[in-house]
């Protein structure tokens, strides 16, 4: 799934439970149960990065960081925390790594949780899939700026 759920969620997360010992964890969990749930991306497995990433990326990033900010902004919870869970919903991503450097999937533990994460992943087509994560999105943001 793509940055911006994820990190809606996140922000979501804090604004539901402000203690960050729980929406941090929590943020991190919501990111499989995200994967799991039918989505758009712009590669699949096995995943060999090409100029559509390179267009997607920035634009998913600047479109996660304005709206968390929007929800950082309005609500009653520290914006650190809610940067912090925001953040923390991506960390499961961050074993793209092993997309860029190939030598990263040599480490048995490392292989094994890349394949495990790549494994739980369900692309849809463009439409569904992107349809999926602005209800995802939405419903955030309906969430936590009521
Ligand atoms: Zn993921």
């Amino acid at each position: 799934m793509l940055t911006t759920p994820h990190s809606l969620v996140g922000a979501t997360i804090a604004v539901l439970v402000p203690n960050p010992a729980l929406s941090i964890p929590l943020a991190i969990g919501s990111h499989f149960i995200l994967d799991s749930i039918p989505h758009w991306q712009e590669i699949l497995y096995p995943y060999k990065i090409t100029y559509k990433t390179w267009i997607r990326l920035p634009i998913d990033i600047t479109l996660a960081v304005f709206l968390v900010n929007i929800i950082s902004t309005h609500s009653q919870i520290t914006a650190n925390t809610v940067w912090l869970t925001a953040f923390a919903a991506n960390i499961p991503d961050f074993d793209s790594i092993g997309m860029i450097w190939k030598p990263s999937l040599k480490n048995k533990l490392f292989k094994g949780y890349y394949d495990w994460h790549c494994a739980i992943q369900r692309e849809t087509s463009s439409f569904w899939g992107v349809a999926t994560q602005v209800i995802i999105s939405l419903g955030s943001l309906s969430i936590s700026l009521r």
